[in-house]
C-alpha cells in the first residue's frame, strides 16, 4: 500500500491538506466555505470531498488564493482554530475533570457517519456513532474510535421502472478519501493478526480524524491474505452469517491488538452496539494471559466496560449458532482459561440455544444503557431472564437518550441566523436550556425567510436529480415525475426518510387513498410528500414498500404530489431534515429505540408529526409538534394501523394544514412559526449530542474511571 499523494500547495496555505485530512471541516462552516471559494463548481463536483477538490483543483486558483487577502484572512482564522480543536486544552472535559485527559476511551463501532466522502455507515446506528465522535471532539473528550474501513461501504440504491430496489456498491477511492496509514510510534505502519478459524487473518490499519478524535479502522484487503478474505472488510451488512461473525471477530479481537499495536492504553472501553462485543472477551484473554482467573480478569473488564443496545426487536440483534461459534474459538476458551460449555454460556440466553452478542455484551460490561427512556424499559423487560433474581425494574440497564451534533445538522440560513439572536458563543451552550429561549426574539420574518430558503433548496436539489437521470436517458417519464419533478416550492411538504422495513410503516399514509388524494390536490391548501429510505439488499418486505410507494408517486392519481428520492445518504438527509416543513414517523410503537432524524429536523424548525416512541415519547410536550398516540390493545395488527393512520389523517386535516396556511396580510404564518420557536427551544438542548455526551462521561465513564482507581 503507497502512502497516499497530496497536492502540491503553496507555502501560504500548505495546512489546506491537513485540513482536508480532518473532518472537523465538516462541521466548521468557515472551514467549508475556504474550499468552497477556492472552485465552487468542483466543490459541488466532488461531493463536498476536498481531498479530491485538492487533487484536481488547477494549481493557479491555488497561487492565486495564496495572495488573496479575504482568503488567507479566513484561512488563518480557521487555522488557529483547529489548533485549539487539535489541543483540547480549553474544553468542557479538560476543565472538568483535567485529572483524565490522559486517560483514552476506546469507542468500538461496525458504523462510523462522519461524511459523505468517509461512507462507512448504513444508517442510523453509524450516524449516531459519528455525531458522538464529533461531539467528544468539541467537548474534548479523549476518545478514539475503532471501526472498518469497508471500500464498499453500504449498498447504494436505484429504483428501476417496476419501482425494485436495485442495489449496486461502489468502490471507494482510497486516493481521495480523508484517510491514511496509521504508524506505530516508531512510524512503522501498523499490521496486525487476528486467529480465525485454523487461520490468522492479516490487517492494516487506516486513520480517519475527526477533530481530536482519531478513528482506526481495520482493512482486510492486503496482500498476505488470501483472496475470499481480502474481501473481508469489503462491504457493511453484507454475506453469510459466517462473514458477520469473522467481521465482528476482527473488529472485537483485531481492535484491541490495533490499539495494543499503537500503544494506547484505554481506560474505559464503550461497544456501540453488540457487535463489537468480542473486545470484551479480548481484553479479559490478556488479563489471564497474564495470570488472573477468568472471574479476576472478566470483573476487571466489566469494571471499565459500557455497552449500549440500540434495537427493541428481538430479530435486530446478533444471533449466530453454537457450531459455528464453536468452529471459530475452539482455540480460543482455552486462553480464556474456559471450558466449551462455559464460554459458550456466556452469551446463551436461559433456555436457547444460540449465542448472543447482545448477551455476551451484558454479561461482560458493568455499565449498559438503551438510548431512549422508553427503550431502557423496553430493554429491561426483554433482558429480565439474565437477572430473574430481581424485579423487572431493577434489571441494571439505565437509558441515555440519542442526541444529534447539531453543528453537523443544522442549516447555514439556521445557523446565521442563530448567530445573530442567540449571540456569537451559542456553539458553546448547546445543551443550555437558557441559551435556547432567546429563539422566541427571533422575527417571524426573519424565521420564515430562512424556511423558505431551506425548502428551496430541497425541492431544488430532487428536481435536479430527477432532471439528471431524465437527461441521462435511462427512465421513463413517469419515473422522472416520481423522482419529485413535479415538486411545489410553495406548498406544505412532509418528509418522510429512513430506512424501508415493515415496522417503520412508511406506506401508512396510503393507507386511504382517497382521503390522501384530497389533501394533496387540493386547490387552496395543498400538501406533498417526499420519501427517501433503503431497504437492507436482504429484505424483500422493506423492498415491496418502497415499490408501493414509489408506485403510488408515479400514478396520476396524486398528480404528482408524492416524490421518492433515489439513495438516501448523510448528504441527502441533510437537505431533507433541513428542508421539509413536517417530519413524519410512523413506527409501531415501542420499535423505535429513540430515532434521530426528528431531532435533526426539529432544530431545523421542521415539526414532528410522529407516533408517540422513541425520542418523542420524552420530547413532545403538546405544543411543540403532534403526537399519534391510541393504543388499540392489539398492537402489530391491521386495526392498530388503521386506528394509526385515520388519526394522522385527522391531525393533518383539522391541526397541521389549517396552521400551515394560516397566513396574515403579508402571507406569514404567525400560528406556525409559533410553534416552530416552540419546537427548537424545548427540543434542541435536551436532544443534543452535547447533553448525551455529557450524561455517557458523568453517567457511564466516570464511575467505570474510579473503578480502576479503586
Ligand atoms: C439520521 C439518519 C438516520 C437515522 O434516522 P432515524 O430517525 O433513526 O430513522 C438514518 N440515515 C441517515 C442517512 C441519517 O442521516
Amino acid at each position: 500500500m503507497d502512502e497516499l499523494t497530496t497536492p502540491k500547495l503553496p507555502k501560504r496555505i500548505a495546512k489546506l491538506d491537513e485540513l482536508a485530512h480532518n473532518l472537523w471541516w465538516s462541521w466548521c462552516i468557515p472551514a467549508r466555505n475556504l474550499y468552497k471559494s477556492l472552485d465552487r463548481p468542483l466543490w459541488k463536483l466532488t461531493g463536498h470531498n476536498p481531498v479530491k477538490l485538492l487533487q484536481q483543483i488547477e494549481p493557479y486558483r491555488l497561487v492565486a488564493a495564496a495572495e488573496e487577502p479575504d482568503f488567507v484572512s479566513s484561512y488563518d482564522k480557521v487555522m488557529s482554530s483547529l489548533a485549539k480543536t487539535m489541543s483540547a486544552a480549553d474544553t468542557w472535559f479538560a476543565r472538568e475533570y483535567p485529572h483524565l485527559v490522559q486517560k483514552p476511551i476506546a469507542y468500538f463501532s461496525l458504523e462510523f457517519a462522519i461524511h459523505n466522502s468517509l461512507p462507512l455507515y448504513a444508517g442510523g446506528l453509524g450516524v449516531l456513532a459519528g455525531d458522538y465522535c464529533k461531539e467528544a471532539s468539541d467537548l474534548g473528550i479523549p476518545m478514539v474510535g475503532v471501526g472498518f474501513m469497508y471500500p464498499q461501504g453500504y449498498v447504494h440504491q436505484h429504483i428501476n421502472d417496476d419501482g425494485w430496489q436495485e442495489d449496486m456498491y461502489e468502490q471507494l477511492d482510497f486516493n481521495a478519501a480523508p484517510i491514511s496509514l496509521a504508524r506505530s510510534t516508531g512510524g512503522e505502519p501498523i499490521k496486525i493478526k487476528v486467529p480465525l478459524d485454523d487461520k490468522s487473518i492479516h490487517v492494516a490499519v487506516w486513520q480517519a480524524k475527526v477533530g481530536n478524535v482519531t478513528l482506526f479502522l481495520l482493512d482486510t484487503n492486503v496482500e498476505e491474505n488470501e483472496h475470499p478474505d481480502r474481501e473481508l472488510s469489503a462491504r457493511l451488512y453484507a454475506g453469510d452469517r459466517e462473514m458477520r461473525l469473522a467481521q465482528e471477530i476482527l473488529l472485537g479481537i483485531g481492535g484491541v491488538r490495533v490499539l495494543r499495536a499503537l500503544e494506547i492504553e484505554p481506560v474505559v472501553w464503550h461497544a456501540n452496539e453488540g457487535h463489537t462485543a468480542f473486545m470484551m472477551l479480548e481484553r479479559t484473554r490478556e488479563l489471564v494471559e497474564k495470570g488472573m482467573t477468568f472471574e479476576q480478569a472478566a470483573a476487571k473488564v466489566r469494571a471499565t466496560t459500557v455497552f449500549t443496545t440500540h434495537t427493541p426487536i428481538p430479530a435486530g440483534h446478533d444471533v449466530f449458532t453454537l457450531d459455528l461459534i464453536e468452529r471459530c474459538f475452539h482455540r480460543y476458551w482455552g486462553a480464556l482459561g474456559l471450558a466449551r460449555d462455559s464460554f459458550l454460556g456466556l452469551g446463551m440466553e436461559p433456555n436457547s440455544n444460540l449465542f448472543n452478542m447482545t448477551v455476551l455484551a451484558l454479561r461482560m460490561a458493568n455499565y449498559r444503557n438503551g438510548v431512549s427512556e422508553l427503550h431502557g424499559s423496553v430493554c429491561r423487560r426483554m433482558w429480565h431472564s439474565l437477572w430473574l433474581e430481581v424485579p423487572e425494574k431493577d434489571v441494571p440497564i439505565t437509558s441515555i437518550t440519542n442526541g444529534i451534533h447539531i453543528r453537523t445538522w443544522i442549516g447555514v440560513q439556521m445557523a446565521s441566523l442563530l448567530d445573530k439572536y442567540l449571540g456569537p458563543d451559542w456553539r458553546e451552550r448547546l445543551d443550555d436550556p437558557l441559551l435556547w429561549e432567546r429563539v422566541l426574539e427571533i422575527p417571524d420574518e426573519e424565521l420564515w425567510a430562512a424556511r423558505r430558503w431551506l425548502k428551496y433548496k430541497l425541492i431544488k436539489e430532487a428536481q435536479q436529480r430527477a432532471r439528471k437521470c431524465w437527461a441521462a436517458n435511462h427512465v421513463s417519464p413517469g419515473l422522472a415525475l416520481a423522482m419529485g419533478a413535479f415538486l411545489d416550492t410553495e406548498i406544505l411538504t412532509i418528509g418522510f426518510s429512513r430506512r424501508f422495513t415493515a415496522y417503520k410503516r412508511a406506506s401508512l399514509v396510503l393507507h386511504d387513498q382517497n382521503r390522501l388524494k384530497h389533501m394533496l390536490r387540493n386547490e387552496y391548501h395543498p400538501i406533498q410528500i417526499i420519501f427517501s429510505g433503503k431497504a437492507h439488499p436482504d429484505d424483500h418486505a422493506g423492498k415491496q414498500l418502497i415499490q408501493e410507494v414509489f408506485n403510488a408517486a408515479k400514478s396520476p392519481d396524486f398528480g404528482g404530489r408524492l416524490a421518492f428520492i433515489e439513495d438516501y445518504d448523510m448528504h441527502m438527509a441533510r437537505y431533507l431534515v433541513q428542508g421539509a416543513d413536517v417530519w413524519l414517523n410512523l413506527p409501531r410503537p415501542l420499535r423505535e429505540a429513540s430515532g434521530t432524524s426528528g431531532q435533526k429536523a426539529a432544530v431545523n424548525g421542521v415539526l414532528h408529526l410522529s407516533v408517540l416512541d422513541g425520542w418523542w415519547y420524552e420530547g413532545y410536550n403538546g405544543a411543540n409538534g403532534w403526537a399519534i398516540q391510541n393504543d388499540t390493545g392489539t398492537p402489530d395488527s391491521p386495526e392498530q394501523d388503521k386506528a394509526d393512520a385515520e388519526a394522522l389523517y385527522e391531525l393533518l386535516e383539522e391541526k397541521v394544514i389549517p396552521l400551515y396556511y394560516d397566513r396574515d396580510t403579508n402571507d406569514i404564518p404567525h400560528g406556525w412559526l409559533k410553534m416552530i420557536k416552540e419546537s427548537i427551544r424545548s427540543n434542541a438542548p435536551r436532544f443534543s449530542a452535547r447533553r448525551m455526551a455529557k450524561d455517557y462521561v458523568t453517567q457511564m465513564y466516570l464511575p467505570a474511571y474510579n473503578a480502576v482507581d479503586s
